[in-house]
């Protein structure tokens, strides 16, 4: 099987994306991988600190690993958003293929010293174990939390400069950069901004390394398609499958309520989920 890294170079290659999608059960998980595998297409499934914890690091680890070998399918595994080392650390042990390390609220210096210390170790694991691991990191604060907001919040949507972005890369060596462009983690009630296309293809062109969208949910077709062309090759969406599977399993419970098998009250919000990732891979893959 082809390698994460390879997957995306062929992403940037044909101006399309990869899709990342959360997790917090087994549901998400395969309402996710129903959706890619319909589509055939290879797809990364993340889990925030929180998520990971809920699911549990070895288990979520297996999970993705056991469908990765049985199916011998591109499904790869990703750490949203760490925020320290040792965490960074322990999931690269325990078999992620990719991490994030979030040090975009940190100033400059902070940020490129923790990223720089997560790159050297992931170098060091991969060296040693013939893994290829990889290592995002984030210049430029987007909010946090796949929640819904009201707004915009306080001190998010400062977007990165092309000159600093490419010092940021040649400091710390990362291999995917997510640069704040426009979007904002979670659903805002009052409206996304749109996505500086064009800054997306001046940061593309100046790193020369892939780049990724976070805070997709809620944004508008165009402006994923756009970031697409312009150099995006991963987009992360969470939120939207949240919001599909709260209002799946609401809508089955007001409907049926004395079902009381967790199967049948779950499938719905299962298909909820591969729904919409059905639908943003499509949009994602240039697929009609
Ligand atoms: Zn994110």
């Amino acid at each position: 099987m082809k390698t994460l890294r390879q997957y995306i170079k062929e992403a940037k290659d044909k101006s399309v994306a990869i899709g990342h999608f959360n997790i917090s059960n087994l549901e998400g998980l395969h309402g996710i991988y129903n959706a890619a595998k319909k589509l055939d297409l290879p797809v990364i499934i993340g889990v925030s600190e929180g998520e990971e914890t809920f699911v549990g690091l070895e288990e979520v680890v297996a999970l993705v690993q056991t469908i990765r070998e049985r199916d011998n399918y591109p499904i790869f595994l990703n750490a949203d958003h760490h925020s320290s080392f040792e965490r960074v650390k322990a999931c690269i042990d325990a078999g992620f293929d990719m991490v994030i390390i979030d040090g975009a609220h940190l100033p400059y210096e902070e940020n490129v010293s923790i990223t720089k210390k997560c790159v050297e170790y992931a170098r060091e694991v991969s060296k040693n174990t013939g893994r290829d691991i990889l290592i995002e990191a984030e210049l430029g604060y987007i909010g946090s939390g796949s929640n819904i907001k009201e707004s915009i919040p306080e001190g998010a949507g400062v977007l990165t400069k092309p000159e600093e972005a490419k010092k940021f890369v040649e400091h710390t060596g990362i291999d995917l950069l997510a640069p704040s462009v426009g979007s904002i983690h979670g659903l805002i009630k009052s409206g996304k901004p749109h996505i500086n296309a064009e800054l997306v293809k001046e940061i593309s062109h100046t790193v020369g390394i892939p780049l990724v969208l976070h805070g997709g949910s809620g944004l508008r077709d165009e402006d994923f398609t756009n970031a697409i062309s312009a150099g995006v090759s991963i987009v992360h969406i969470n939120s939207e499958i949240r919001l599909a599977f709260k209002q799946a399993v609401e809508k089955f419970i007001s409907e049926n309520p004395n079902e009381i098998t967790p199967a049948k009250i779950l499938q719905p919000a299962l298909n909820a989920i591969a729904q919409v990732v059905e639908t943003r891979l499509k949009l994602f893959n240039k697929i009609s």
